[in-house]
């Protein structure tokens, strides 16, 4: 079978992992921070802090920049559920801008018409979380514009996009937000299992952070309401989670980033390949990137034969899958009052789109095969 997206563990990867096994620290250990300061370097970003998975971090990322009740956060119809989920968490209101049709990512120019409207409305949100899709960055700086423009803070989705680039600068250095966050799940560039990171150059919210992921304690002594009385106290001054990464993950996030150029490469090289190697079938590609991580080569075929052509792919082997349905889209989102029709852009993508496989270890010949499958359904 080829998946649409699969890890890639090396023999050094493994050893890493093995390392830890023998070591004192499981959970709580100094790979962490080794871990941490590998990929702030590697981002140009001055804090990094592991957690557990990317749900997660979006969840603290929003606490920590004072989403709550009352409050609203916008994000991108054309992403994973957690995206929105994590303004729920906060018990604070969601909504979506619809996503422009060439990049698949949030659309700026709805995004400023939405926010002229919020304004006169008065429900500006809170939070903006524009989502790097499939891995390329959106237009942080117009994003960045709005968001001073209209008080906003933002937070990038960026788990798709480890390891690619914007104006010049590493994704993940928070050049145009106030946080970027990453995911590590198996699927995405580089894996720790399950993980995540939240990346910022703002050193009060990485305290902030810090604590949040660990229960709520504080972390320094700057932190204490009071004096701690004895060696054994420690002090919870606010309500946090258990969303600490293992150090056994952290081993194989270390390990696994210095591979990321590579990685990067040829997801990029793959990219080009099928660019090519697509163009005279009636497919509409994604737009070609050197800056992209190519999480995700995600096609676009006629809405009355995307079906049949998923089908016969997975007939043949080949593990296709959809990104993504659209969140608004969702059960849950239509309980709260959103429906087929709001985000048409994301909807009419959403009816003609599926990703081929894209990773590391995919060889041309097995990419050759898939597109061999694809012309003979399409051509
Ligand atoms: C994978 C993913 C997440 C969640 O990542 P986890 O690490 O699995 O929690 C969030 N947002 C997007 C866009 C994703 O693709």
């Amino acid at each position: 079978m080829i998946p649409y997206g699969r890890q890639n563990i090396s023999g050094d990867d493994i050893a890493a992992v093995i390392d830890v096994l023998h070591s004192e620290w499981l959970t709580q250990g100094p790979g962490i921070a080794s871990f941490e300061q590998a990929l702030a370097a590697a981002c140009k970003a001055k804090h990094a802090i592991a957690v557990s998975n990317a749900t997660g971090a979006l969840h603290i990322a929003c606490l920590a920049l004072g989403v709550g009740q009352g409050d609203v956060v916008w994000t991108s119809p054309n992403t994973f559920v957690a995206s929105a989920n994590c303004a729920r968490y906060c018990g604070a209101d969601v909504d979506f801008v619809d996503i422009d049709p060439q990049t698949l990512n949030i659309c700026v120019k709805q995004l400023a018409d939405k926010l002229e409207h919020a304004r006169t409305a008065g429900r500006l949100p809170k939070v903006v979380i524009p989502v790097h899709f499939s891995g390329r960055s959106c237009d942080m700086e117009a994003i960045a514009a709005l968001g001073k423009k209209y008080g906003f803070r933002i937070i990038e989705d960026a788990s798709h996009a480890v390891g690619a680039e914007h104006l010049g600068m590493p994704v993940g250095a928070c050049q145009f937000s106030d946080i970027a966050i990453f995911s590590f799940h198996p699927v995405k560039i580089i894996t720790t299992g399950e993980g995540g990171m939240l990346m910022t150059n703002d050193t009060a919210l990485a305290k902030r952070l810090g604590r949040l992921r660990t229960h709520g304690i504080a972390q320094s002594a700057e932190e204490l309401l009071s004096p701690l009385v004895g060696p054994w106290e420690y002090q919870q001054v606010e309500l946090g989670f258990n969303y600490r990464m293992t150090n056994l993950q952290a081993a194989l996030g270390l390990s696994q980033l210095k591979r990321l150029p590579e990685f990067i490469a040829r997801r990029r090289q793959l990219a080009r390949q099928y660019h090519e190697l697509l163009a005279d079938l009636p497919i509409v590609r994604p737009l070609p990137s050197d800056e992209s991580a190519w999480h995700l080569y995600a096609i676009r075929v006629p809405a009355d034969r995307r079906l049949e052509v998923f089908t016969k792919l997975r007939e043949a082997q080949v593990w296709v899958q959809v990104h993504y349905m659209p969140v608004h889209t969702q059960a849950y989102y239509r309980n709260l009052g959103f429906g087929p029709g709001d985000f048409p852009e994301a909807e009419d993508y959403f009816s003609k789109a599926f990703s081929l496989p894209l990773y590391y270890g995919l060889t041309d010949e097995e990419q050759l095969s898939v597109v061999a499958l694809l012309r003979s359904y399409l051509a």
